[in-house]
């Protein structure tokens, strides 16, 4: 059980989000639809036009769970490419594997395991690095910067899709209505796990609002960061690059 989410220390707190994720694995991509209305696909439309991403292309979609960013990155980058799904989760990438082995894409796909603290790739690999709705998952967000920084070529950009602060009083009160009241009731009602969505909601409420993330960014060393607003902030895309 992951009751007591609020009190855990940080060693704990990995744990606790392999429960979560373990637990909402198979029905993720419905209660993703459910919860958002379908914007999420929006959101990975606009950080896929943001991302430069060009055929031949190495990407890591850290974090990437049941795959939807590394799907259109498959696409795109073509026979000559590679995307790299990583995960922190063996329930997730499972889910992520067959789906994408479901729609045919098995050419240029590689799954592995790891922890985004720690990504075990050589230095200045990558091209693109984007970490979809990840980040606030991670216990030393600051250390998953620097591992990234390290694991992307010089000219490569880094792209957080993730949670945000949103703009206006009025959004941030509906939002929290939304996300305190409403979201654990559809986690019990359709994933028979209200627990899980308790603790997406606190997770977002706790993530680094849009400046914070920018200056963390920079003190991994990227650089021209900045960030979109989406839907008023209620998710926010950081962009940076490594010179
Ligand atoms: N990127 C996908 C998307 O946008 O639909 C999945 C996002 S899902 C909300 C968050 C994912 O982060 C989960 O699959 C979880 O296992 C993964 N995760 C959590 N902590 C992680 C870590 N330290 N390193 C790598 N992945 C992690």
């Amino acid at each position: 059980t992951h009751f007591g989410y609020q009190t855990v220390a940080a060693d704990d707190k990995e744990k606790l989000v392999a429960s979560v994720f373990h637990s909402v694995a198979a029905k993720y991509d419905l209660m993703n639809d459910l919860m958002s209305f379908g914007i999420h696909r929006l959101w990975k439309r606009f950080a896929i036009d943001c991302s430069g991403i060009r055929p031949g292309h190495k990407v890591l979609d850290l974090a990437g769970g049941t795959g939807d960013l590394t799907a259109r990155f498959s696409r795109i980058t073509g026979p000559q490419g590679e995307v790299v799904l990583a995960d922190i989760n063996d329930s997730m990438l499972k889910v992520g594997r067959n789906k994408l082995r479901n729609l045919g894409l098995v050419d240029n796909i590689r799954y592995v395991q790891a922890n985004a603290e720690a990504l075990p790739f050589p230095d200045n690999h990558f091209d693109l690095i984007t970490i979809g709705f990840g980040l606030r998952n991670v216990t030393d967000k600051q250390q998953a910067l620097d591992s990234m920084f390290r694991v992307l070529k010089p000219g490569g950009r880094l792209l957080v899709l993730e949670f945000s602060k949103p703009t206006s009083e009025l959004m941030s009160k509906l939002y929290d209505l939304y996300s305190f009241r409403i979201l654990p009731k559809m986690g019990a009602l359709v994933a028979q796990d209200s627990e899980s969505y308790q603790y997406l909601a606190e997770s977002i409420r706790m993530h680094p609002d849009q400046e914070t993330l920018k200056g963390m960014m920079e003190q991994s060393g990227f650089e021209e960061v900045n960030y979109y607003n989406l839907t008023q902030g209620i998710v926010a895309l950081h962009r940076g690059y490594k010179f």
